[in-house]
């Protein structure tokens, strides 16, 4: 999952606003702590305990983060085109399992210091990028009227720490692995869960391409990529259902992205819903507009959803461990999403609808930020936070993971618009008094936005 890009700049904020229209609407509760079933079930065991190795060797120190570009993510590729292989998927990139892609970022300003008297502006020699996605199919890809159905994820993530890490070393220069277990690792196992699962008993009689993308967490660029040239004409896919950070359910609470994009949607979330095990609080959102892959479907007018578990405080960070997965919770999203790809299987079509952007003019605009990761799954009185990049206003006032911001100013924090009503009030530099609640107990600090 990809925190900002340049397309996407206030893609959490407004995915944010979005979560929180859609606990509105439907009235959603808070987690519920049960976690769920009792595990006894010996399918559940194994396909929890296959999921786990997955992720355990993904984040393993040789694939070093899996950054594009890099070494570890192309071992990472090699890996999973032969895991893809071992389940009896084809190879269907343009290169065997690969589909490789070359990116030039735009190169950034560097400001050179002479002394202390003469600057120059200069242009960073900027080095193109070549990610592969990893795409295999459970039919041989031929040019034929086949209709398709896209399982996706991303396996790449931030290697050593790039640029959208949200950790900070102590010391200046100091660099740690990202292992991103939960972005997205967990994505990637489910998809590998769905291709054993489907060369087993079949979820459906078309073909479906299991598409695993690079460059997502640079700004989605292996799915761009994809949807410019696919390996199967874009017309002929009827939908694609991508999995970003799905290793984290906590209670029943299921967010799921893009339900505006078919009208087919909300009746088989439902129906699936009500089967045996399911049973997830759901938080909807209808927009095909998120910071992840299935943006770059949905943009070709495929319809699309995204699964995701939620926020947490180990996000973009060296802490995004296997052992914090909840293997059992993924489990229970390969059934729900297996009994997804079979509903899909039984209709004659699947209409496609554009959504409202996401980055509409409802959101207001704002210039400073706290720097803290909203829980966008919070439905109580406020915005609560769920975690605190280091060196930034929140830090450096004094905050922290669990505080509940209900005052910026003069304004009162209700809820998530209240927060990013708070923050358009303000410039960089000023000073600003904000009111948290810890354990219940208000606190006011003074913040200095950057
Ligand atoms: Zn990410």
């Amino acid at each position: 999952m990809i925190y900002r890009t340049s397309i996407f700049s206030s893609t959490l904020s407004s995915a944010g606003l979005l979560v929180l229209t859609a606990c509105m609407l439907a009235a959603c509760g808070g987690a519920n702590e049960d976690q769920g079933l009792a595990i006894s079930d010996m399918g559940l065991q194994a396909s929890a305990e296959a999921m786990r190795a997955d992720v355990e060797v993904l984040t393993a120190d040789r694939f070093e983060g899996r950054e594009t570009g890099k070494p570890g993510a192309y071992a990472a590729g090699e890996w999973l085109a032969r895991r893809m292989k071992s389940l009896g998927l084809q190879a269907a990139g343009d290169s065997g399992y690969f589909q490789t892609f070359r990116y030039k970022p735009h190169p950034p300003m560097q400001v050179h210091g002479h002394g202390d008297t003469s600057l120059t502006m200069g242009m960073a020699m900027v080095r193109e990028i070549v990610g592969k996605n990893v795409i295999g199919a459970t039919a041989p890809v031929v040019d034929t009227n086949q209709r398709w159905g896209v399982i996706g994820c991303h396996h790449d993530h931030l290697g050593w720490g790039d640029e959208n890490s949200l950790w900070r070393a102590e010391a200046e220069g100091d660099s740690a692995l990202h292992p991103g277990a939960d972005d997205n690792a967990s994505g990637v196992a489910l998809l590998l869960e769905l291709a054993s699962r489907h060369a087993v008993a079949p979820m459906v009689d078309h073909p479906l391409m299991m598409a695993s993308f690079s460059g997502e967490e640079k700004g989605l660029w292996g799915s761009n990529h994809f949807t410019d040239e696919p390996t199967v004409g874009m017309e002929h896919i009827d939908w694609m259902i991508n999995f970003d950070m799905v290793g984290r359910l906590k209670g029943d609470t299921l967010a799921v992205y893009g339900n505006g994009t078919s009208p087919v949607w909300n009746d088989i979330l439902e129906e699936c819903n009500a089967e045996e095990g399911a049973g997830f609080e759901l938080v909807l959102s209808e927009s095909g507009v998120g910071p992840s892959d299935h943006t770059s479907f949905y943009l070709a007018d495929v319809p699309v959803l995204h699964f995701f578990t939620g926020q947490h405080e180990d996000y973009h960070k060296p802490t995004d461990t296997a052992d914090k997965l909840n293997y059992e919770g993924m489990v229970r999203i390969a059934d729900y999403s297996a009994c997804i790809v079979q509903k899909l299987g039984a209709l004659d079509s699947i209409p496609f609808t554009k959504t409202k952007d996401s980055t509409n003019d409802d959101a207001p605009r704002f210039k400073v930020t706290l720097g803290v990761v909203p829980d966008y799954l919070y439905s109580g009185t406020g915005m609560r936070i769920d975690g605190v990049s280091d060196d930034r206003p929140a830090a450096i006032a004094g905050m922290k993971k669990g505080d509940v911001v209900v005052r910026i100013g003069e304004i009162e924090v209700l809820d998530m618009m209240g927060y990013m009503e708070g923050l358009s009030k303000f410039e960089e530099g000023q000073t600003t008094e904000v009111e948290i609640l810890r354990g219940g107990a208000s606190v006011v600090m003074e913040v200095t936005w950057d």
